[in-house]
Formats: C-alpha cells, structure tokens, sequence
C-alpha cells in the first residue's frame, strides 16, 4: 500500500519536472532576484548596483518620504493588522479616506478599495455578470481581467486588439437577453499603446453594454491630475461606469480600487466576493496611499518630467533604428521575437549594469518576447541616454 502511494506521489512529481525542464529548454523558465533596498532608478541585486528600467513606479514615489512617514504614523495610530474584512470590523477610517480622495481624483461618486489589482477585476467582473450574461475583451487584455471572465461563467469572447469593428460584428451576433459587459486596458501593460476609448464608449453604448477600463498604467501618468485615460478623454461616469485602477503601480503604495455610481460601489460592497471574503489591508497602506492621491494631483512636474524622458527616449532610439511601438506612455517596449534573443539583450545590458527584464510568453503572444523598458520620473535624462548607448552596443 505505501508503494503504491509513494509511485503515485512520484508519478505526479516525475510530471512536474518533465514539466519545468520542458519550460527551461523552450526559454521560459522565470526566475526570481531578490533585490535589497527601495525601489527607484537605482535596483540593488547581489551587492550590485544597476540602473534600472523596469519597475512601475513611474512617478517615482515608491520611496516619497512624505508616502513613508504617513505610512509610518498610521502604524503608531492604528497599529499594523487590518484585523477583518470590511464588513466585520476591518474598515479602518485610513481605508474610508482614501476611497474619498481616490473618488475626488476620478470624479466619480464612489471607490472601493481591494487588496489588490488582480482581486478587483475578478470582484468587479463577477458581481456584475453572471451564467447567460456576455463578455467582450480585448485581446491583450490583463490576465486578471481574462481571469476574472473565466470565472464568471458568462459567455466569454475576444476581439482583436483594438479591432472594433471586430467588437461591433461580436455585439451585432449577441442577443439582448443578457447582460453585456466590454472590457479594455486603459494603457495596454506590455505595449504601452492605448484603447480607443471614445469609441468603445460608444459602441458600449449603442449596444447597452457596461463598459470597463482598467487603467493600472495610466493613473497618475496620464490625464491633467493623474486621472488616467478617463481625465485624458474626458469620459464621465455615466459614459464609463466601471473604472479600476492600481495602486502599486504610480502610486507608489500598494492595492487598488472601483471607482463608479453609488449603486456599482454598493453592488460591489455586496457581491464582490474577492471584497468581502478577504481581510482589509493593513490602515497604514491605507494611509500612504491618501498621502500618495495628494501627491499624484498636485505634482504635475512628475508627469511633465515623463512626458521628456519619453521622447528624448524614442526620438534617440529612432536614430538608433530600433523597433519601437505605438506608445507614448512611459511603457517603451523594443520588440525582439523570440525567447532568446530577448533574454541575451537583456543579459548584456545588465552586464552593462542596467537592469531591463525580457518578457515572454504567456504574458505576451509567442513570437513577441521583448525589452519592457519602463521610465519613472526619477530618471535623469543623462540616464536615457546611458540606455541609449548600451541598446546601441548590443
Ligand atoms: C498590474 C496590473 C494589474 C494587477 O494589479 P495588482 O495590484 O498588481 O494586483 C491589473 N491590471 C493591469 C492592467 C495591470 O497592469
């Protein structure tokens, strides 16, 4: 009896393996570093120093000491556990105002915060559909926000990216005996290019579906105050009813939130089960992230700063000839094809002491691995072009 047990157990760990060296010789094998000290333009790994330009902390706040020391007398306040989910006791007056300066950012009625960004499109998503209801999504979508369709068991489909007319034949094929809900990126996270937003408002419109953006990227880097390609295309709450947005990201903190009507927020409260069947983050997040809202809206240098490096960025890898994408966010992807020329480039430019992760697939189409190259606010333009001339050499 215990060998059969244990040939099992070895069966199923046997597969595994089989598994990760399959991974390892396709050149998709992921591996973490473990990095010491904040992050910002300089990524310390292994006693090393390296300039980096792959973080999302485009406005550079992750390190803001005024974000530091809110966090920090919150912490003396309300000490560090959120103790419960929010609707047992765990909703701190930290969590409360946060969601009040995140709705006067978006100027929408209401937010609601969530733990993470990925556990608000899967709460988001499946608290307003359901079985017999439909999905349409971009095809680049996030993978939470692909996740959280998949769990919905509403019909689900994918129009090609940025393809509406493609969306318009998918619609036009649909009945009107459910809901429909359309979901975009607001910054497309591995191309950096965006939706087109006015039109997929009015299509959604035209064809009573909901419509939602996850703007993760664009909060704080674009729109006059930070507020993302909702502020940049002025689309109101009625035209976008279902905005998400993260918080580690520009904000420099950590979490993300809904923002929408009083009754999206309070059917969300109710039904959002990745809100409600999870502890509330810790108040001193909370805190930092009310701290890090006034510093989004009022320091419009920190988008201004971006909006240099990245054309000092893409007018000088131009000259370069390198393959640059449609994007004018801080998100400058240099596309390279396949798996190991991705991971060679960014292997020499380390050598070069600057950090610049490859991306491949799943998390982008095969045949597509690349450069992710992120800006922040905190960069220097002497840094652009000290990236410059090391994607020249390589
Ligand atoms: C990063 C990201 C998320 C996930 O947010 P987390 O807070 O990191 O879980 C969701 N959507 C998009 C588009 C993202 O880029």
């Amino acid at each position: 009896m215990a060998d059969t047990l244990n040939s099992t157990a070895t069966d199923w760990q046997q597969q595994l393996q089989q598994q990760l060296s399959d991974r390892r010789d396709a050149n998709l094998y992921r591996r973490r570093i473990t990095v010491d000290g904040p992050q910002g333009r300089l990524l310390h790994v292994e006693g090393k120093q390296y300039l980096s330009f792959c973080n999302n902390d485009y406005l550079g706040l992750a390190n803001h000491p005024k974000i530091k020391a809110a966090a920090a007398q919150a912490i003396e306040t309300d000490g560090f556990g959120g103790g419960a989910s929010h609707l047992v006791c765990g909703h701190n007056h930290w969590h409360h105002l946060a969601e009040q300066k995140l709705a006067q950012l978006t100027g929408r009625d209401r937010v609601l915060l969530f733990s993470t960004g990925y556990m608000a499109n899967l709460g988001a998503i499946n608290a307003l559909v359901g079985r017999g209801d439909f999905i349409f999504q971009d095809k680049l979508n996030h993978a939470s926000l692909i996740d959280g369709a998949l769990l919905s068991q509403a019909k689900f489909q994918r129009y090609r990216h940025n393809d509406l007319p493609h969306l318009e034949r998918l619609l036009e094929k649909t009945p009107d005996t459910g809901r429909k809900l359309i979901v975009s990126d607001g910054v497309f996270s591995m191309d950096g290019d965006l939706p087109r937003l006015p039109e997929l408002a009015k299509l959604a419109q035209q064809h009573n579906a909901i419509l939602m953006v996850d703007d993760a990227h664009g909060f704080g880097t674009i729109g006059a105050t930070g507020g993302g390609i909702a502020e940049q295309c002025n689309l109101n709450q009625q035209q976008l009813p279902v905005l998400v947005g993260t918080l580690g990201k520009a904000f420099g903190c950590f979490g993300a939130f809904v923002a929408g009507s009083e009754t999206v927020i309070e059917t969300l409260i109710q039904q959002a089960r990745s809100y409600i069947y999870t502890t509330s983050m810790p108040p001193s997040t909370a805190a930092a992230i009310a701290q890090s809202v006034d510093l989004v809206m009022e320091q419009s240098w920190r988008r201004d700063k971006l909006q240099q490096l990245i054309a000092r960025f893409r007018s000088g890898a131009q000259q370069l000839g390198l393959q640059l994408m449609d994007s004018n966010t801080p998100i400058q992807p240099i596309l390279l094809g396949d798996e190991a020329t991705a991971i060679a480039a960014s292997e020499k430019l380390k050598a070069a002491g600057l950090w610049v992760t490859a991306i491949r697939p799943p998390t982008v189409p095969k045949g597509t691995s690349r450069l992710r190259i992120t800006f922040s606010a905190d960069h220097s333009e002497a840094d652009i072009d000290r990236l410059l001339s090391a994607l020249e050499k390589i």
